[in-house]
């Protein structure tokens, strides 16, 4: 039976991996972006070329009524949602005592609340069909420290608490509720910290290199699939040995 995915923040780095990996296994796939219009809509007609089924849809994750509306129009091209991947995130470096009320605000709004709001939105559906799944995109910083990353660190262990609860909760519905913890990946958001510091990234990873966004994907989409059947309310680590 096909099925409909939402993934957030779908346009690029490790949400279009997604995206392509779930297309090309037979999802039909809602791709929600924040801003970046042009690289959706290329996404989608790269994907639609190849035969599969897409739709970009434009949808703030940290906006309910965005993030829900946007969910909407992908059940009305495809049908009701019952694969839903929470990708959507921003990170950024700054020191504890200089974050304002607005950065840890955002961090959580988006990081946070917009998993909260996705997952409300399809939910009522899943209750009805016995059936789904979450993939939470936590990250290694939500299962380990990281210096001046106090913010993001703390939402995206907040979204491996909600991800367990979640799963204990949903668990007698079907419906699973897991986690996928990247490690270093090489996408747009980890660019910004140069050279030198990706290098020194790869060097403590144990394997020695960045990932890459296709090797996340492919963690997610197991845990989305039903090779995942039995397993809920899990952490997969796709990080090179990073946090052994
Ligand atoms: P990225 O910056 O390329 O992608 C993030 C995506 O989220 C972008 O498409 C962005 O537009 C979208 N987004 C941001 N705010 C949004 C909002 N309010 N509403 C809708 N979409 C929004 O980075 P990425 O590396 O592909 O990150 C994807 C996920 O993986 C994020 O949750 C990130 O925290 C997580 N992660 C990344 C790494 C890494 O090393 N790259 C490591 C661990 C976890």
């Amino acid at each position: 039976m096909r099925k409909v995915a939402f993934v957030t923040g779908g346009s690029r780095g490790i949400g279009r991996a997604v995206v392509r990996h779930l297309a090309a296994e037979g999802c039909a796939v809602g791709i929600d972006y924040l801003q970046a219009r042009d690289q959706a809509l290329a996404l989608e007609r790269e994907l639609r070329e190849q035969g599969f089924e897409c739709l970009a849809v434009q949808g703030d994750v940290s906006d309910r009524e965005a993030v829900t509306a946007a969910i909407r129009q992908v059940e009305e091209a495809f049908g009701p949602v019952s694969v839903l991947v929470n990708n959507a995130g921003i990170a950024g470096q700054r020191q504890f005592q200089d974050l304002t009320d607005l950065d840890w605000r955002r961090f959580f709004a988006v990081n946070l609340d917009g998993a909260f709001y996705a997952i409300q939105a399809v939910l009522p559906h899943m209750l009805h069909e016995k059936r789904g799944a979450i993939v939470n995109v936590s990250s290694i910083w939500g299962l380990r420290g990281a210096s001046c990353e106090v913010a993001y660190s703390a939402s995206k262990a907040a979204l491996i608490g909600l991800t367990r609860s979640l799963a204990m909760e949903l668990a007698p519905s079907n419906i699973r509720v897991n986690c996928v913890a990247p490690g270093v990946i090489h996408t747009d958001m980890v660019e910004v910290l140069g050279a030198e510091t990706l290098a020194d990234l790869a060097d403590q990873t144990p394997m020695g290199r960045l990932g890459t966004p296709e090797e996340v994907a492919a963690a997610v989409a197991f845990l989305a699939g039903d090779s995942a059947a039995f397993i809920t309310g899990q952490v997969l680590t796709a990080d090179g040995g990073f946090i052994l």
